[in-house]
């Protein structure tokens, strides 16, 4: 089993909620000034109710389908390594756009879809059950959770810039994926 990450790995959630921001916030930042972790906008703003309010905005969950080069490689995956699925920490709220978007951008295996207990619960205990051999996650608190349970692949992005790991695979994305798999 290929376990997928949604946020950061699959949907480009944080660059529709930095057009919704500065649209909507005037702010006046760059991507990486709103996404820098720790210190940039959402990070400073995590307990406030606005980031609360965008966390649990279905309308940012399904504002573009899956990108045919991401969605090309999840199915190559899959052929190579059987059954993929999918864990996210997003709030239940959009458990119903998520299914959406999953069928939209016909990916495989719709109905292997997770979520975690609670926004930022836990990942461990749902790869475990499923039998995950491989996971890619973009945040930082869930890679290293799963740190020797695991192989993990990390997304590169401006909020976990500087983390190194022997046992984890930096990529650009998952479109690198399937050459490492033939590799190993
Ligand atoms: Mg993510």
């Amino acid at each position: 089993m290929f376990g997928f990450d949604l946020d950061g790995v699959l949907y480009p959630w944080h660059g529709h909620v930095y057009n919704w921001a500065v649209e909507n916030l005037n702010l006046e930042l760059t991507h990486d000034e709103f996404w820098k972790w720790p210190g940039g906008w959402f990070y400073q703003n995590r307990e406030n109710l606005i980031v609360n309010n965008i966390v649990g905005n279905p309308l940012l969950y399904n504002k573009s389908a899956v990108l045919p080069e991401i969605h090309d490689a999840v199915w190559e995956i899959k052929e190579l390594v059987g059954d993929v699925c999918y864990i996210t920490g997003r709030p239940e709220i959009v458990r119903f756009d998520t299914k959406l978007w999953i069928e939209r951008s016909h990916l495989p295996d719709p109905d292997n879809v997770f979520f975690t207990p609670s926004q930022f619960g836990a990942k461990l205990e749902i790869i475990q059950q499923q039998g995950c051999d491989f996971f890619v996650d973009d945040r930082l608190d869930y890679i290293r959770e799963l740190l020797g349970h695991t192989q993990l692949f990390l997304v590169d992005k401006i909020w976990n810039e500087n983390f190194e790991h022997e046992t984890v695979t930096r990529i650009q994305d998952v479109t690198d994926i399937p050459a490492i798999l033939e590799e190993a």
